[in-house]
């Protein structure tokens, strides 16, 4: 999915990279400049914002309006609506920093480059060719599967319209 974001919700914006989805998430803050990104590379506008939502829609760019106060509740919000799988491939994973796709690097080419118990502790490295960001599985981990298992309980329930 292409998308782009606006200013208050740069979390979910990291979220949804590491998901493997192209997100835009502009430094800048005028709705005019997302609005014309958004039309011009067709992307769906994210956004909490209601007005910015509505001119959205009125100039027949695909916006969503996020209603829910925390990730696991917008990550489901978005399942929901654009069938969004809730878990992360790291075959397809993108940087959270700059949105470029991450790549498997060896683990010798990571040496020096992470903290030595990291180096010792993980087999399995990725890297962002753009910004050059190492990336690994580790125990930052266990959140991240907690918040997608979480925001999977969520949808189970939007589903059954018990929410
Ligand atoms: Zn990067």
């Amino acid at each position: 999915m292409k998308l782009i974001i606006d200013g208050m919700l740069g979390k979910l914006a990291r979220w949804l990279r590491m998901m493997g989805h192209d997100v835009e998430y502009p430094n800048s803050r005028d709705d005019s400049e997302l609005l014309t990104i958004a039309k011009k590379e067709r992307r769906i506008l994210l956004t909490r914002d209601f007005q910015l939502y509505q001119q959205a829609i009125a100039k027949e760019i695909d916006s969503f309006y996020v209603e829910g106060q925390t990730e696991e509740q917008r990550l489901s919000e978005l399942a929901m609506r654009f069938g969004i799988s809730l878990e992360i491939d790291m075959a397809t994973s993108r940087c959270p920093k700059c949105n470029t796709q991450v790549k498997p690097i060896s683990k010798e080419k990571v040496a020096g480059r992470v903290e030595k118990s990291t180096f010792e502790h993980y087999t399995e490295f990725w890297e962002c060719p753009k910004c050059g960001q190492v990336y690994w599985q580790g125990a930052h981990w266990t959140r991240i599967r907690e918040t997608l298992k979480t925001a999977e309980q969520h949808l189970q329930k939007q589903k059954k319209g018990s929410v």
